[in-house]
């Protein structure tokens, strides 16, 4: 049972049982549609009047739609109730380091268009561009309405000042991209970062998730970030820098970090250390390899495709950063002991040979990961987008529960 915070609570009121019990039942046509009216109550345990009350409500409002007639043995024949997918869009917004990508979804997180540009360094710039990128998105893509921006970023957010505040592979510092973005575009924006926003994406559309409560998402890109959902709620800390496991130092000789630290997880395990576990074993016998500036321009991918190649360096390069990314996840499975770990990135792609080595490194190091599963999110779905439209849609569809 959550604890009642004494300083910080609101007293319900009809009017907020009423929100309460609207928003269950738009989850339950959610999850169960196609539904009828005595399914929702039977399902919510409400009366068949209050149930009324608020479809009736939904279907002005046209959250909700009356579908095709069920198809009972004898008697009337109930209208099927259905979510409006179609009603609204969502814009959706990826910024990583290099690369920022945008997309239009519907409210059953289906893509209707992407796009993406660069990310750059300068913050005031990239806002400006990214409205305008937003508008045009828009005005190729009408709707009846908007209901919001979804943006996912490689930082944290200050809970209190919605701020990104601790962003090191991007190095913009501080910034407020909520307010600009705000007024240019007059969409809600809601900020969040990435591992949080995949690990919301598992809860509100993943396929293994029923029943799950306790669910670690891991974004390896650049960096590494974790996102936490315990007893079903986003876990964030007391500011909003909650999950920085990716800073945490496994290596104390490690090399140094943008963090200031050395041997953090992420120097040890992220794409990035892949490319230097590479580049330095190639470096050991010159000649073997491509030009200086070839290696300076070696991506992870091109580590990916070395090794489907059956390069033996590159192979062992993804491998040794296998084995840390095991490492990191001992620390999760033993520390929070989550029903499931969902890794998030490019080297899912390589889960055949990655995976069998993080199993093997958790079951020889955490004693308590008999429960935990450890699992790659398909790349094919997107997770990092998919991510940033759960941002909008928990507003409609989470829980809203005031104490
Ligand atoms: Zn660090």
């Amino acid at each position: 049972m959550r604890k009642i915070d004494l300083d910080n609570f609101k007293v319900a009121r009809s009017e907020t049982a009423r929100h309460i019990n609207r928003h269950i039942v738009l989850n339950l046509i959610r999850k169960h549609q196609p539904i009828s009216r005595a399914g929702l109550a039977r399902r919510s345990g409400m009366q068949r009047s209050t149930v009324s009350a608020i479809t009736e409500q939904l279907i002005t409002e046209r959250w909700v739609i009356e579908g095709a007639f069920g198809n009972l043995p004898r008697g009337r024949k109930p209208l099927f109730l259905h979510l409006n997918a179609e009603r609204s869009g969502i814009i959706g917004v990826d910024v990583q380091a290099t690369t920022t990508k945008l997309a239009v979804a519907s409210m059953d997180m289906q893509f209707l268009a992407q796009e993406s540009m660069s990310t750059g360094s300068d913050p005031a710039d990239f806002v400006a561009r990214l409205s305008r990128r937003i508008q045009d998105l828009m005005r190729a893509n009408p709707k009846d309405s908007y209901e919001g921006i979804g943006i996912s970023l490689p930082g944290r957010i200050d809970v209190a000042s919605q701020r990104m505040v601790f962003a090191p592979n991007l190095g913009w510092g501080e910034v407020d991209l909520k307010t600009p973005l705000e007024q240019a575009i007059g969409l809600p924006v809601e900020l969040e970062n990435a591992a949080n926003a995949c690990a919301l994406a598992e809860l509100w559309s993943g396929r293994h998730t029923e029943g799950v409560r306790n669910l670690v998402a891991v974004t390896v890109s650049e960096g590494i970030g974790v996102g936490m959902i315990m007893n079903g709620q986003l876990a964030q800390g007391s500011t909003g820098l909650a999950g920085e496991f990716g800073h945490v130092t496994l290596a104390p000789d490690g090399p140094l970090c943008k963090c200031g630290n050395r041997g953090c997880w992420e120097m040890l395990a992220s794409n990035s250390a892949a490319v230097r576990f590479y580049a330095e074993s190639a470096s050991v016998r010159k000649g073997e390899i491509g030009s200086k500036s070839a290696m300076a321009t070696l991506g992870f991918e091109d580590i990916l495709r070395l090794v489907e190649q059956g390069d033996a360096k590159a192979s062992k390069a993804l491998d040794q950063m296998a084995h840390n990314l095991g490492k990191g996840i001992v620390m999760l499975v033993t520390g929070l002991s989550p029903d499931l770990v969902v890794v998030v990135g490019e080297v899912t792609r390589a889960w055949d040979r990655v995976g069998p080595i993080v199993a093997e490194v958790v079951k020889r190091q955490s004693f308590t990961h008999a429960a935990t599963r450890i699992l790659p999110t398909n790349p094919e779905e997107q997770p990092r987008l998919r991510g940033t439209i759960a941002l909008v849609l928990q507003k409609h569809f989470g829980a809203t529960f005031g104490a």
